[in-house]
């Protein structure tokens, strides 16, 4: 990927407090998406600056759900820029030479209050019935700062923002919306509204992806950028996703799991970005199936939604079996082995889930299945079993509705006989049904293949017996027939 092109710049900037929910790495794709799409960059920024949240082992795992999915950055926690470190907490140096430059202009000062102070200000204003803003008990003269107390902006100018939403459009918002914010705590961390604006500026971003909860903040992003004298990246506001029944906003109740736990139930990551692509990004066109390749070149910021995306599991499941059809041989064969090995009947009873055996289910596999966990409950449930071991066929259930064993026999003798002329070379079950085809035609369906799908299976539902034959092969088949024949 061309990383010399620097003129689109987009970052993920998620907090590390331990999950990956659909919505962030939503987030993540469309910014993905935008610097792919125009051969510019994609960061991965970790905002770290509010320690009290921040769950250990976060990063490592924000790093695989992003690799999952295939969305490689170019600069992140591993692999700092020209500007360092992609990791807040790293950056310190550089929030504190900014908000000298503020200081310095007279536009920020050491907040003079003990938080109950402040606590009692809010009250007042609430009592009041009036909002609360800090900047009307602004003090007089400013102290100087030694960084034991928290710096807070001063806003320069009280006034009306307007500004432009790359999504939503024109926005603006009145005075109320103006405050004098805290730029660094008292713990040394800058704030998330400081930080993120130094870092963007350092990093050189060009548009910023990310959810709607930062809209009535912006007017102050907006002051604090004029204060410095920067100018704004465009602003991209991501529609929120919704619970299917469009009622509110996806919580974790709702279906919301970590984006690992996806991967977990057997989920393709290619079917995961597809979907979520499409959760709130629509191509203007009737195509549904996207490879990343497809995102990318059809992806514009122009065709993002503004209204709320509905979470639809079920376009989930439908976009994961499309993707499964679209699995190479080799590919499905390592997923279905992977997925196979934790199932616990598999390991109990040492089966070898080999190669050959893989590619012989993997049809039948296939097509009944949604996510690939569903196989390793299949298994666990004994679906296949009879593929694996000889099945105990109780003889009274071969026989065909009111025909009476000896009917039964001689069908599995005649079906025997004619299998028998089958080589070992020719045998499949495309080979099986044309050879047994015209006798259960010619003798009534239902007596022939009953007793033959049930001898090879020893189950009530399951395959066509062309199916399970062609899989057990030649060997393993007759001798099933012969067995069940001699019980009859
Ligand atoms: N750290 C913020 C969050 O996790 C990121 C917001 C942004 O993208 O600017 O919500």
């Amino acid at each position: 990927m061309d990383t010399n092109n620097r003129n689109i710049v987009t970052r993920f900037a998620p907090s590390p407090t331990g999950f990956m929910h659909i919505g962030g790495v939503r987030t993540a794709l469309f910014a993905y998406l935008w610097a792919r799409k125009n051969r510019g960059t994609f960061i991965l920024r970790i905002e770290d600056t509010d320690k009290e949240r921040e769950v250990a082992g976060s990063i490592e795992h924000i790093q695989e759900s992003l690799r999952w999915l295939g969305l490689e950055w170019d600069f992140g926690p591993d692999k700092p820029g020209t500007f360092g470190s992609c990791i807040q907490s790293e950056r310190l140096p550089t929030y504190l030479e900014f908000a000298h430059r503020l200081i310095e202009k007279g536009l920020a000062y050491p907040d003079p209050y003990s938080s109950e102070q402040v606590a009692e200000f809010r009250k007042q204003a609430e009592a009041e019935k009036r909002p609360f803003l800090f900047r009307n008990h602004r003090p007089e003269a400013f102290e100087k700062w030694d960084s034991t107390k928290p710096l807070r902006f001063k806003v320069p100018e009280i006034k009306r923002y307007r500004w432009h939403d790359a999504v939503r459009g024109d926005l603006e918002a009145g005075e109320e919306a103006l405050d004098d914010f805290i730029l660094i705590k008292s713990d040394g961390y800058p704030t998330y509204n400081f930080a993120h604006i130094i870092d963007d500026f350092s990093m050189g971003v060009t548009h910023i992806m990310r959810a709607d909860e930062f809209i009535s903040s912006t007017p102050r992003f907006l002051s604090l950028y004029e204060a410095l004298g920067i100018a704004p990246p465009v602003f991209v506001t991501l529609p929120p996703i919704l619970r299917d029944d469009r009622t509110k906003k996806l919580g974790k109740r709702d279906g919301a799991k970590d984006i690992l736990d996806y991967r977990a139930e057997g989920y393709l990551p290619e079917a995961m970005a597809n979907f979520l692509a499409l959760t709130g990004w629509n191509p203007g066109t009737e195509q549904e199936i996207f490879t990343m390749d497809d995102l990318i070149a059809a992806f514009d910021i122009a065709k993002i939604q503004k209204a709320g995306a509905a979470f639809n599991e079920e376009k989930l499941l439908w976009a994961n079996r499309e993707h499964i059809k679209n699995l190479s041989h080799e590919s499905l064969l390592r997923i279905l082995a992977e997925f196979g090995a934790k199932s616990s009947r598999v390991a109990e009873k040492k089966w070898d889930l080999s190669e050959e055996f893989l590619s012989k289910i993997a049809p039948i596999v296939v097509e009944r299945l949604s996510v690939f966990g569903e196989f390793t409950a299949m298994l666990d449930a004994g679906e296949f079993d009879y593929f694996l071991e000889e099945p105990t066929v109780d003889a009274s259930k071969i026989v065909w509705k009111e025909e009476g064993p000896e009917k039964a026999r001689d069908a599995l003798l005649r079906v025997s006989e004619i299998l028998e002329k089958i080589s070992e070379s020719n045998w499949n079950s495309e080979a099986v049904k044309e050879a047994i085809w015209p006798y259960a035609e010619e003798r009534g369906r239902g007596g022939v293949l009953w007793p033959m799908r049930y001898s090879l299976s020893g189950k009530d539902k399951s395959p066509d017996p062309f199916t399970i034959a062609g899989v057990l092969g030649r060997e393993e088949t007759l001798k099933r027939l012969k067995v069940a024949a001699e019980n009859l």
